[in-house]
């Protein structure tokens, strides 16, 4: 697997999934391919479909509604598949921590390797986040 991983870690193709969020994370996950930030430059690509994503990037809080559907599209990524929560809805729930269908047990939707905290996080954070992984990935 190391071999992978440090192969991986020079060219990671994200697929941004969105949960339920405020949209906030949304558009600064977007910012990221803006030229001032030019995430691309360190090989790190958006793609179209989970089954070209190394990485998936989950913003907002993982409701019944939206759960099912989370599921079944990290089922559909070829694995080893890293999964990135992006703002505190992802760790916490944020401010829908408490609404009546927020899923508790968020682990048993989808595994989530790292946290971005922030609500929402800046551009930089992500970037800091995802060269934190390619550090682990190279380690
Ligand atoms: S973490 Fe904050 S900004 Fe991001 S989706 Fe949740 S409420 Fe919105």
């Amino acid at each position: 697997m190391s071999w992978y991983n440090k192969r991986l870690a020079k060219s990671i193709w994200v697929y941004h999934m969105s949960a339920s969020p405020c949209n906030n994370c949304d558009i600064e996950i977007l910012d990221l391919l803006t030229p001032k930030y030019d995430i691309e430059r360190f090989g790190i690509k958006l793609v179209g479909s989970v089954r070209h994503a190394d990485v998936i990037l989950l913003s907002g809080v993982l409701n019944q509604k939206v759960a099912p559907q989370v599921e079944k599209i990290y089922e559909q990524a070829a694995k080893p598949c890293f999964v990135v929560g992006v703002g505190t809805c992802p760790a916490s729930g944020c401010c829908f921590k408490d609404s009546y269908n927020t899923v508790e047990k968020r682990e048993d939707v989808i595994p989530i390797n790292l946290y971005i905290p922030g609500c929402p996080p800046k551009p930089e954070a992500m970037i800091e986040g995802v060269v934190k992984l390619v550090g682990v990935l190279n380690a």
